[in-house]
Protein backbone atom coordinates (compact mmCIF):
# COMPACT_ATOMS: atom_id res chain seq x y z
CA UNK A 1 0.00 0.00 0.00
CA UNK A 2 2.59 2.37 1.22
CA UNK A 3 4.80 1.64 -1.95
CA UNK A 4 1.61 2.27 -4.05
CA UNK A 5 1.39 5.83 -2.45
CA UNK A 6 4.56 6.33 -2.70
CA UNK A 7 4.39 5.97 -6.44
CA UNK A 8 1.54 7.45 -7.24
CA UNK A 9 3.26 10.69 -5.30
CA UNK A 10 6.68 10.56 -7.61
CA UNK A 11 4.04 10.22 -10.71
CA UNK A 12 2.45 12.89 -9.58
CA UNK A 13 5.81 15.47 -8.80
CA UNK A 14 7.53 13.98 -12.14
CA UNK A 15 4.14 15.52 -13.93
CA UNK A 16 4.37 18.62 -12.37
CA UNK A 17 7.99 18.88 -12.72
CA UNK A 18 8.16 18.72 -16.36
CA UNK A 19 4.26 20.20 -16.69
CA UNK A 20 4.28 18.44 -20.34
CA UNK A 21 1.79 16.00 -19.61
CA UNK A 22 -0.68 18.05 -18.35
CA UNK A 23 -0.83 20.57 -21.64
CA UNK A 24 -1.07 17.32 -23.74
CA UNK A 25 -3.67 16.22 -21.27
CA UNK A 26 -6.11 19.31 -21.25
CA UNK A 27 -5.16 19.83 -25.05
CA UNK A 28 -6.52 16.41 -25.62
CA UNK A 29 -9.48 17.39 -23.41
CA UNK A 30 -10.49 20.39 -24.96
CA UNK A 31 -10.45 18.42 -28.57
CA UNK A 32 -12.45 15.64 -27.32
CA UNK A 33 -14.81 18.41 -25.70
CA UNK A 34 -14.68 20.05 -29.27
CA UNK A 35 -15.31 17.45 -31.30
CA UNK A 36 -18.09 16.11 -29.27
CA UNK A 37 -20.15 19.54 -29.53
CA UNK A 38 -19.60 19.69 -33.29
CA UNK A 39 -20.46 15.52 -33.63
CA UNK A 40 -23.92 17.10 -31.74
CA UNK A 41 -24.35 19.97 -34.30
CA UNK A 42 -23.42 17.60 -37.28
CA UNK A 43 -26.26 14.96 -35.74
CA UNK A 44 -29.23 17.63 -35.70
CA UNK A 45 -28.22 18.75 -39.58
CA UNK A 46 -28.34 15.11 -40.39
CA UNK A 47 -32.02 14.74 -39.90
CA UNK A 48 -32.98 17.11 -42.35
CA UNK A 49 -33.20 16.40 -45.71
CA UNK A 50 -30.12 17.13 -47.94
CA UNK A 51 -29.63 20.40 -50.19
CA UNK A 52 -31.53 19.87 -53.63
CA UNK A 53 -30.18 22.95 -54.82
CA UNK A 54 -26.63 24.04 -54.25
CA UNK A 55 -25.32 27.33 -54.18
CA UNK A 56 -22.33 27.78 -57.14
CA UNK A 57 -19.44 27.66 -55.81
CA UNK A 58 -17.89 30.06 -58.12
CA UNK A 59 -20.21 32.75 -58.66
CA UNK A 60 -18.53 34.31 -62.01
CA UNK A 61 -19.24 30.97 -63.15
CA UNK A 62 -22.93 30.09 -64.27
CA UNK A 63 -24.15 26.42 -64.48
CA UNK A 64 -24.46 26.45 -68.07
CA UNK A 65 -20.75 27.64 -68.53
CA UNK A 66 -19.49 24.21 -66.36
CA UNK A 67 -18.47 21.50 -68.97
CA UNK A 68 -20.01 18.55 -67.86
CA UNK A 69 -16.99 16.10 -66.74
CA UNK A 70 -18.95 13.88 -64.25
CA UNK A 71 -17.43 10.29 -64.62
CA UNK A 72 -14.86 11.47 -67.27
CA UNK A 73 -11.84 8.91 -67.36
CA UNK A 74 -8.89 10.33 -65.11
CA UNK A 75 -5.55 9.23 -64.20
CA UNK A 76 -4.53 5.98 -62.37
CA UNK A 77 -7.82 4.33 -63.99
CA UNK A 78 -10.19 6.64 -61.97
CA UNK A 79 -13.51 8.30 -63.03
CA UNK A 80 -14.15 11.91 -62.69
CA UNK A 81 -16.40 12.16 -59.17
CA UNK A 82 -17.28 15.72 -59.38
CA UNK A 83 -16.63 18.79 -61.50
CA UNK A 84 -14.27 21.48 -62.71
CA UNK A 85 -15.04 25.06 -62.50
CA UNK A 86 -12.82 27.02 -63.99
CA UNK A 87 -12.14 30.35 -62.65
CA UNK A 88 -8.43 32.43 -62.81
CA UNK A 89 -6.30 31.79 -59.93
CA UNK A 90 -7.44 33.23 -56.88
CA UNK A 91 -11.30 34.04 -57.52
CA UNK A 92 -12.90 32.92 -54.13
CA UNK A 93 -14.72 29.63 -53.58
CA UNK A 94 -18.01 29.88 -51.33
CA UNK A 95 -19.39 27.20 -49.69
CA UNK A 96 -22.70 25.30 -51.90
CA UNK A 97 -24.91 24.81 -48.84
CA UNK A 98 -24.92 26.14 -45.08
CA UNK A 99 -22.64 23.17 -42.77
CA UNK A 100 -20.01 22.40 -40.99
CA UNK A 101 -16.23 22.20 -41.68
CA UNK A 102 -15.08 18.89 -41.57
CA UNK A 103 -12.17 18.74 -43.08
CA UNK A 104 -9.04 20.96 -44.07
CA UNK A 105 -6.17 20.00 -45.01
CA UNK A 106 -4.02 18.65 -47.92
CA UNK A 107 -3.72 15.53 -49.85
CA UNK A 108 -1.52 13.85 -53.49
CA UNK A 109 -4.48 14.11 -55.66
CA UNK A 110 -6.99 17.04 -54.57
CA UNK A 111 -4.05 19.60 -53.13
CA UNK A 112 -5.28 22.08 -50.59
CA UNK A 113 -8.82 20.88 -49.60
CA UNK A 114 -12.20 22.17 -47.34
CA UNK A 115 -14.34 19.37 -46.92
CA UNK A 116 -18.30 20.66 -45.64
CA UNK A 117 -20.97 18.10 -44.00
CA UNK A 118 -24.58 19.83 -44.72
CA UNK A 119 -27.78 18.52 -44.57
CA UNK A 120 -28.49 14.53 -44.51
CA UNK A 121 -24.61 14.12 -43.95
CA UNK A 122 -24.07 15.23 -47.45
CA UNK A 123 -20.28 16.27 -47.94
CA UNK A 124 -19.44 18.88 -49.85
CA UNK A 125 -15.14 18.27 -51.36
CA UNK A 126 -13.84 21.53 -52.40
CA UNK A 127 -9.98 20.41 -54.30
CA UNK A 128 -7.13 22.39 -55.52
CA UNK A 129 -7.66 25.06 -53.74
CA UNK A 130 -4.78 28.06 -54.19
CA UNK A 131 -5.36 28.66 -50.74
CA UNK A 132 -7.74 28.61 -47.60
CA UNK A 133 -10.12 31.61 -46.41
CA UNK A 134 -7.80 33.34 -43.40
CA UNK A 135 -9.52 32.35 -40.29
CA UNK A 136 -11.93 29.45 -41.84
CA UNK A 137 -11.02 26.17 -39.34
CA UNK A 138 -12.26 22.60 -38.36
CA UNK A 139 -15.62 23.33 -36.72
CA UNK A 140 -16.91 26.25 -38.22
CA UNK A 141 -20.31 27.14 -39.41
CA UNK A 142 -20.39 27.73 -43.12
CA UNK A 143 -23.03 29.30 -45.17
CA UNK A 144 -23.40 30.34 -49.17
CA UNK A 145 -21.61 33.60 -47.80
CA UNK A 146 -19.15 32.08 -46.61
CA UNK A 147 -15.67 31.96 -48.66
CA UNK A 148 -13.76 28.46 -48.21
CA UNK A 149 -10.85 29.24 -49.92
CA UNK A 150 -9.59 30.61 -53.33
CA UNK A 151 -9.28 28.72 -57.08
CA UNK A 152 -5.95 27.39 -57.60
CA UNK A 153 -3.82 24.24 -59.25
CA UNK A 154 -2.86 22.41 -55.89
CA UNK A 155 -2.07 18.68 -55.97
CA UNK A 156 -2.63 16.47 -59.60
CA UNK A 157 -3.92 19.79 -61.20
CA UNK A 158 -0.60 21.60 -61.03
CA UNK A 159 0.04 22.45 -64.74
CA UNK A 160 -3.28 22.70 -65.89
CA UNK A 161 -5.54 25.69 -66.13
CA UNK A 162 -6.65 26.53 -62.69
CA UNK A 163 -9.73 25.37 -61.16
CA UNK A 164 -11.87 24.50 -58.48
CA UNK A 165 -12.71 20.59 -58.20
CA UNK A 166 -16.24 20.10 -56.54
CA UNK A 167 -17.24 17.02 -55.53
CA UNK A 168 -20.93 16.00 -53.37
CA UNK A 169 -20.60 12.63 -51.34
CA UNK A 170 -23.63 11.00 -50.05
CA UNK A 171 -23.71 8.32 -47.39
CA UNK A 172 -23.32 5.86 -50.61
CA UNK A 173 -21.10 7.27 -52.62
CA UNK A 174 -20.53 10.42 -55.06
CA UNK A 175 -22.82 12.09 -57.25
CA UNK A 176 -23.53 14.23 -59.80
CA UNK A 177 -23.46 17.98 -58.84
CA UNK A 178 -24.40 19.26 -62.07
CA UNK A 179 -27.74 18.53 -61.94
CA UNK A 180 -27.85 20.24 -58.40
CA UNK A 181 -25.82 23.78 -58.64
CA UNK A 182 -27.74 27.24 -59.52
CA UNK A 183 -26.46 30.07 -60.18
ZN1 LIG B 1 -11.84 17.50 -60.96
Amino acid sequence: MRKLFYLAVSIFLLMLLTSIPWAVLSGDMAKIFGGLALNLKIARLSTKKPDQKLSGPVRSVRVKQIHDTWHAARSEGRLHQGQDIFAPRGTPVYSAVAGYVIRKGENRLGGRTVSVIGAGRRVYYYAHLDSYAPDLGVGDYVTPETVLGHVGTTGNARGTPPHLHFGVYTLTGAINPLPLLTD
